[in-house]
């Protein structure tokens, strides 16, 4: 398919530049849209977990589950770390 076909190539893309995690979940999201729009849902598709800080009141933050099944986050720690915080692990249950 397609839509495969490309989304494999931007995947590349995002590997071999090193792109930053913004960039990488807006592209995630980015190819969902397209699928989308031509019809074509990849499997598997990218899900998004909105998940509670456990230390800030009323603080969430967006896990991401990419197509290529790679688990991103936008908290402070998964920033600095790029290793999978308490709220990938926590979006992991439910999924
Ligand atoms: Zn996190």
């Amino acid at each position: 398919m397609a839509y495969e076909k490309l989304g494999k190539e931007i995947e590349k893309l995002i590997e071999d530049y090193r792109m930053s995690d913004e960039i990488r979940r807006e592209l995630e999201l980015t190819l969902d849209l397209i699928a989308e729009s031509v019809g074509e849902k990849p499997k598997p598709e990218t899900q998004l977990f909105r998940v509670k800080s456990s230390s800030k009141e009323d603080v969430y933050y967006t896990v991401v589950k990419g197509t290529t099944g790679k688990w991103t986050c936008d908290c402070p720690d998964y920033s600095y770390r790029k290793k999978e915080c308490k709220h990938i692990k926590e979006a992991q249950e439910v999924d």
